[in-house]
Formats: structure tokens, sequence, C-alpha cells
């Protein structure tokens, strides 16, 4: 494998609004002429003449489209961005009559969240930066990552989550040292206050969307389903959507793989969102632009009323030729037990929508039986273990074994 490179290839910054070109320097967050989220682009020329020197066999994609500088010894890079964590589903997939499904199990990363891909890339920025606190607004991933991360790298943490966030990921952000906010209100409240404290206090951003290296960090799952051949195995991803950011970056990074022409062609990309926190999906199908909508579902991390990466989100969706669509949360919860029962992966509900989302596209016709299918599978269901209960019921309690039913 070759060394990891010194210094990213990173080129400039792009507005997903109004096209406005910026540097690669200091602060970089939403555009300061449109407010439209920014797109990292790198020197792809570089990146595909080194490619045709080493060929793919001698390259880790991670490293080659890194939006930091990567050092040999920042093994937390390693773990989280330059991982393969990719699971073969196959009682899943019989179960759904399907081909083949992989899903990516992003439970077992640090703080057991998908959010660690996006927290890497914004503490070793923070770093880059000379900056040593961190701050975001979560509904309790993002910050337990941020907590969880900074902890490692001996970085400071301030997390703003809504009161009524999951009990176990707020006391994940305690464990961790971080200072937690709460907030007496949504999380687009928390985030609003973070961005405002955040100026205040010269704190660096953690927030979705806001700071692009957010979905940047988020890409390198797409990397990581990179091969030796220039075509993907495979033809479709399931992905979750919120704030939209984790659709971002699968997106982003299937384009920098295109760029610099490691791959032909992308596969289409699937927002699979809840019925109640379904801004992104319902813009989609109107064809139009993103509309707030009064979130309310049990996949917490799925929530969001104003989708923060809504353009970019739908994007994604549009350029691959993908679909969004909707479920609700009683089939949300049914694919928590589905998953843990068939596949031995406990999520929580947002991490496990994307099973729900699959069973819809196939009955839908947006997924063929015959494709071959990735869901990311983005958080740990002891986060959340209650939201099943009134599914799994009660265990009966004994004191001797007359009793054993
Ligand atoms: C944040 C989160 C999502 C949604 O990601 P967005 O970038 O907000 O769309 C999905 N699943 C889990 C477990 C999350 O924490
Ligand atoms: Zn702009």
């Amino acid at each position: 494998m070759e060394d990891a490179p010194r210094i990213p290839y990173l080129s400039k910054a792009r507005c997903v609004g109004c096209g406005a070109g910026y540097p690669i320097e200091g602060l970089l967050y939403d555009c300061p002429l449109c407010g439209g989220n920014l797109d990292l682009l790198y020197d792809y020329g570089a990146i595909a003449e080194r490619l045709e020197r080493h060929g793919r066999d001698e390259l880790n994609p991670a490293l080659l489209l890194a939006p930091v500088r990567v050092e040999k010894g920042d093994r937390l890079y390693f773990e989280i961005a330059a991982s393969k964590r990719s699971v073969p589903a196959e009682r899943t997939a019989a179960d759904l009559g399907l081909r083949s499904l992989t899903l990516i199990d992003d439970t077992t990363l640090p703080s057991g969240s998908f959010k660690d891909r996006a927290s890497i890339a914004v503490l070793m920025r923070a770093r880059e930066l000379g900056l040593r606190t961190v701050a975001g607004a979560s509904t309790g991933n993002a910050g337990a990552s941020l907590a969880c991360l900074a902890a490692r790298l001996g970085m400071e943490a301030v997390i703003f989550a809504p009161r009524a966030a999951p009990a176990a990921k707020l006391r994940q952000i305690q464990a961790h040292g971080a200072r937690l906010i709460l907030v007496d209100g949504n999380y687009d409240a928390a985030f609003d206050l973070c961005l405002e404290a955040i100026a205040e206090r010269g704190w660096y951003s953690r927030n979705t969307a806001h700071n692009p290296w957010c979905a940047e960090g988020k890409k390198s799952v797409s990397l990581s389903l990179a091969g030796s051949g220039d075509t993907l195995d495979c033809d479709v991803i399931l992905v979750p959507a919120g704030d939209g950011c984790i659709l971002a970056g699968v997106h982003k990074g299937l384009v920098d793989l295109q760029r610099i022409g490691w791959i032909r062609e992308l596969p289409r990309l699937i927002a699979v969102q809840a019925t109640g926190s379904a801004a992104i999906a319902n813009a989609w199908r109107a064809g139009g632009t993103i509309n707030p909508v009064p979130a309310n579902t049990v996949a917490d991390s799925l929530a969001v009323d104003l989708p923060r990466d809504g353009a970019k989100a739908l994007r994604a969706i549009r350029e691959t030729n993908g679909v969004a669509l909707t479920v609700d949360d009683d089939e949300i919860l049914k694919a928590v037990v589905d998953l843990a029962t068939r596949e031995g992966i406990f999520a929580e509900p947002a991490g496990a929508a994307v099973i729900a989302g699959l069973r819809r596209a196939i009955e839908e016709g947006s997924v063929d039986p015959g494709e071959r299918v990735v869901a990311l599978v983005t958080g740990n269901g002891l986060k959340d273990r209650d939201a099943i209960a009134p599914i799994v019921g009660e265990a009966p309690v004994i004191s001797n074994l007359a009793e054993l039913p």
C-alpha cells in the first residue's frame, strides 16, 4: 500500500447554489453570498495521473481523495474512513427475494454510528486550522460521535442537543467529557442556537452541511466500495435521509471516484425517509424545492424539519436516476427486529430504516430483484433500545423452574 498523501489534493470550494468559488483556506462554511452549501473539489487531473501510474491495487481511495492531511499515525482515520465494513446479508436477501444484498455496518464504528465518518474529517480539519474546540448541534449521534472522537484526539467538544433526545445518546456525550447543552426545543432550534454560539465564542463548527467537511467525511463510505475493477459491485445504494448529508456524501464519493477515472458509472441512490419527516421526499415527488415539515418519527436520527443538506440531497437523487421513498414508523420498527434476528445486527430505528425502504422499493418496482443492492446501516440499537419495546414485548420473570414457560 502506498504512503498516505501528506498534502490533500483539495483545490477549491464551490457553492451548490450560485456556483461561486472559494479558496481552501481558513474557515469555510455556507456560501457568504447566497447561503448555499459548499462542495469541496480536488485536483482530479493530478489524482487521475497518480492512478494511471500506480494502478488500483496499490492505491486506497480514502487516502487519494482525503479532505484532510493523513499521516501514518492517524489511526482513527484509518479505522473509520479507510476501512471496509461490508457484510453480506444473505438471509435478508432471501426473505426479500433479492439476488444480492450487502450491508455497510456502521453500528460498530467507535461511537456506534455513521456520524464518525463526518466527525473524524471535521476534527482533523480543526486540528489543521489550529483550533481545539469543536461545537455542533445534534439529535444525539453527531454529538456522541464528536464527543467520542474528540476524546480520542485530546480535543474539546461542545454539543447542543434537543432536551428530548434519547437518554442513551445524551449520556454517551457526557461520558466522553464533552460539554452538553440541552436546548428547550427541537433539533432545528439547537442548530440555530449552536451557530450563534459558534459565532460568539470562536469554536469550530461541526454543524451538518454547514461545514462542507461533514459531507466530505461521509463520502468515505462510497470510497470503501471501490474495488480493483472500473465498476462497483452494486447497482443501487439505499441511504437513510434526515438532513440529507449522508446522501450528499455518498453521492460526492461516487462522483469523485468517477472524476478520477476509478469508476465509469454511478449506482442509483435511493433516499429512505420516515413518513413523518419527509421534506426531501416531498420535494423530490413535487419536483420542487425543499419546504420544512413538522417532523415526527420514531427514527429520531431522521427527525428534521428543514433538511440542512436538501439541495445536495436532491441533486444526488436526480443525478443518479434515483428515487426518494418514505416508510412508516411501524415498518421501521419491524425492520429493526428483522435485521437483528436475520443478520445479528442491532440497529437503531434510523439505522434499520433502509431495510423497510428496500422492501418498499422492491414492491414499488424501483429496485429489481435481480439487482445488487447496498444498504447503509447507520446507527447502533443500544442508543435507542426502548424503541422496539412495543414489538418484542416483556420477558417473563421467574423465581423457580416450575414457572418456566
Ligand atoms: C444522522 C443519521 C442519519 C441521517 O443522516 P442525515 O445526514 O441527517 O441525512 C441516519 N441514521 C443515523 C443513525 C444517523 O445518526
Ligand atoms: Zn452561493
